[in-house]
């Protein structure tokens, strides 16, 4: 109890947060994040990152009640997120967390922990930036004509939760390194000639940071990362084109130090077995008997959304005959309610044999209708497409 009074008010001066209560009432982590007491670690990080961001004091100056809820958020995140204090929470209340010597870090440290540099906004210009991570994402075209909204699992470097990437079993475990006093460097003697140079090299024990781990967090062998993934939720808009990208900012490999560089899927469309798009249009290809190319047909189409687009002819349809629905091709994306066109390519399926009696009969037909109507032809023949 004592220390982690201590270790608040050590917190409270150093981030300048004016607490001005620490409530002994228990608190309901689980409500804090906002999920259940069954929720996945992802679902954890996942609430946190959301939060954290939300309520980042940096976005909400001057509001001390969001600051508060900051904190609250983190103490919550970091306690569930791990499985022994998230176990003897579970079992025994806040209470049972009173006895670990440090049970929380300061806030804009776990913050930072997902989207590096210092845990503020704004201020990450001269730190070290992690590559992008490139990853495509197939859909199919009924995902992008009617929009859809689902969750991807991307493989990634996490920072070990367990020691928040210190290397260190417990945070007493980092020590200042002995063999460079802290410094990182150390003088070593370099004789060159008759010569003897004083030269600063990084110390090879702590490798120049200082400090060395004495004993190494078990989870992740004091590599201070681990191979993880990450839940994104993926929001296809109607209209979204092939290629079009879609950004999760900071959502890369996570590594202590660094900022994570963005996860970048780029939208790669299954090919439709009916439908071919290009741009705002829809392409499909229909057969028609040679009947119903003479006489007139009613044939119906199922679109992507399943509807039924019903065309009705009575006019003469050639082979390669297009036809043009206004409005039916995809959706504009970002343009409410507009639509490019559907475009229909009739192919014409002859019969392979005709009979005598057949082709008698066709013969009068043909040539009464000729000398019937000879400039009346009213084939849309001329009505052709660039597909
Ligand atoms: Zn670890
Ligand atoms: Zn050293």
């Amino acid at each position: 109890m004592r220390l982690s009074i201590l270790s608040v008010w050590g917190f409270l001066l150093l981030i300048s947060v004016n607490l001005i209560c620490i409530s002994s009432a228990s608190t309901d982590y689980y409500s804090i994040l906002g999920v259940s007491r069954s929720a996945t670690t992802k679902e954890i990080k996942k609430r946190y990152k959301v939060l954290a961001k939300k309520y980042h004091p940096d976005k909400n100056p001057d509001d001390k009640e969001v600051e508060e809820k900051f904190v609250k958020i983190s103490h919550a995140y970091e306690v569930l997120v791990d499985d022994e204090k998230r176990d003897i929470y579970d079992r025994y209340g806040e209470e049972g967390l009173k006895g670990e010597n440090q049970p929380f870090h300061n806030p804009f440290d776990i913050f930072a922990q997902f989207f590096g540099g210092s845990g503020h906004f704004g201020h990450q210009k001269t730190e070290r930036r992690g590559p992008n991570m490139a990853v495509d994402l197939e859909v199919d075209l009924k995902e992008l004509y009617l929009g859809t909204k689902f969750d991807v699992d991307v493989s990634k470097q996490v920072i070990c939760e367990h020691c928040g990437g210190s290397g260190a079993k417990n945070p007493d475990d980092v020590v200042k390194c002995s063999a460079c006093d802290g410094r990182g460097a150390k003088y070593v003697k370099q004789v060159m000639g008759s010569n003897i140079f004083q030269i600063q090299t990084t110390c090879d024990v702590c490798g120049g940071k200082g400090k060395i781990v004495k004993t190494k967090c078990p989870h992740c062998q004091g590599k201070k990362v681990r191979r993880g993934s990450e839940q994104l939720t993926v929001n296809i808009e109607k209209g979204m084109a092939e290629g079009e990208q879609i950004i999760f900012e900071k959502e890369g490999d996570e590594s202590p130090d660094i900022i994570p560089g963005n996860i970048v899927l780029t939208l790669k469309t299954i090919p439709h077995p009916a439908f071919t798009r290009k741009g705002d249009n829809l392409y499909t290809k229909e057969t028609v008997t040679l009947l119903e190319a003479l006489t007139g047909f009613e044939i119906n189409i199922t679109h992507l959304d399943d509807r039924t687009v019903t065309i009705r002819r009575d006019k003469v349809t050639s082979p390669g005959f297009v036809e043009v629905i206004t409005g039916e091709g995809m959706p504009r994306h970002k343009s409410k309610n507009q639509y490019g066109n559907l475009y229909v390519e009739f192919t014409v399926s002859f019969p392979t044999f005709l009979d005598e009696e057949v082709k008698t009969g066709l013969k009068k037909l043909f040539l009464k209708q000729d000398t019937a109507s000879t400039d009346t032809g009213s084939t849309d023949a001329g009505r052709h497409y660039e597909l």
